[in-house]
């Protein structure tokens, strides 16, 4: 449970009605949460208190959010969880792209802050999840299994017949499981820096996945498209 650990969480907010609802509901979870209104002292907070988790508002009267992440990304690797309104999809792309771990959209729900909480602060620990990962080599998500050393997926005790690069974009989903992926991130990491930034060849990629793993396509259960940034891999919560 939350509750013991206590986690710093240092909320980056200018609006005084938003602040006060996370401050609150922090507090109610068990966090100790921090609170900046502007890039300069959330700067300052970050390098004296180093929080465990930043929660980043990109509309900041004094900085640009995406400077505070290049700042922060010079020295540490907290999780960032942008906080963004609905309409800006490209914000919040570059936002990821520049080192932010996650974001959640305006107006959020507690479920969901929490819940995003929790997952970056479990991807804190990293090395703990990559060698569960490693150590038996396979991810499971409900009835999806990814063996990583046997390159197969298997869904429902079935095999599922993946492409390579079907398999390289589940598998690297898998790694990340509950993060949002950016296309520019997928794309990069299955061709390289030079890869083209076409969404629409992941879409295809996508279409064909899910009409081999999901049961309806159409509602996805295994990766979840976030629209007009990327895909996230739904995680395996029950150590929650
Ligand atoms: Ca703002």
């Amino acid at each position: 449970m939350a509750g013991t650990l206590r986690n710093k969480i240092l909320i980056i907010e200018d609006d005084p009605g938003i602040c006060t609802f996370l401050k609150t509901t922090l507090t109610a979870s068990g966090y100790d949460p921090l609170t900046a209104s502007d890039g300069k002292s959330a700067l300052q907070i970050i390098s004296s208190h180093c929080p465990d988790c930043i929660l980043l508002d990109l509309g900041l009267p004094d900085m640009d959010g995406r400077s505070i992440i290049q700042s922060v990304r010079s020295w540490t690797q907290t999780p960032i969880i942008v906080i963004s309104a609905r309409s800006h999809e490209r914000d919040k792309a570059e936002a990821l792209d520049e080192g932010a771990d996650d974001y959640i959209t305006k107006p959020f729900g507690t479920v969901e802050l929490l819940a995003r909480i929790r997952a970056a602060l479990r991807h804190t620990c990293t090395t703990a999840e990559k060698d569960e990962i490693g150590l038996n080599g396979v991810y499971r998500v409900g009835g999806l299994e990814i063996d990583y050393r046997k390159h197969r997926v298997i869904v429902s005790g079935n095999d599922v017949h993946l492409t390579p690069t079907e398999f390289r974009i589940v598998s690297l989903l898998g790694k990340h499981a509950g993060r949002v992926l950016t296309y520019k991130a997928i794309l990069q990491e299955l061709w390289g820096p030079a890869a083209s930034m076409d969404n629409k060849i992941l879409r295809v990629y996508m279409a064909g996945i899910r009409r081999k793993i999901e049961s309806d396509p159409n509602e996805p259960k295994y990766i979840f498209t976030e629209v007009g940034v990327g895909y996230r891999m739904a995680e395996n919560d029950e150590d929650a």
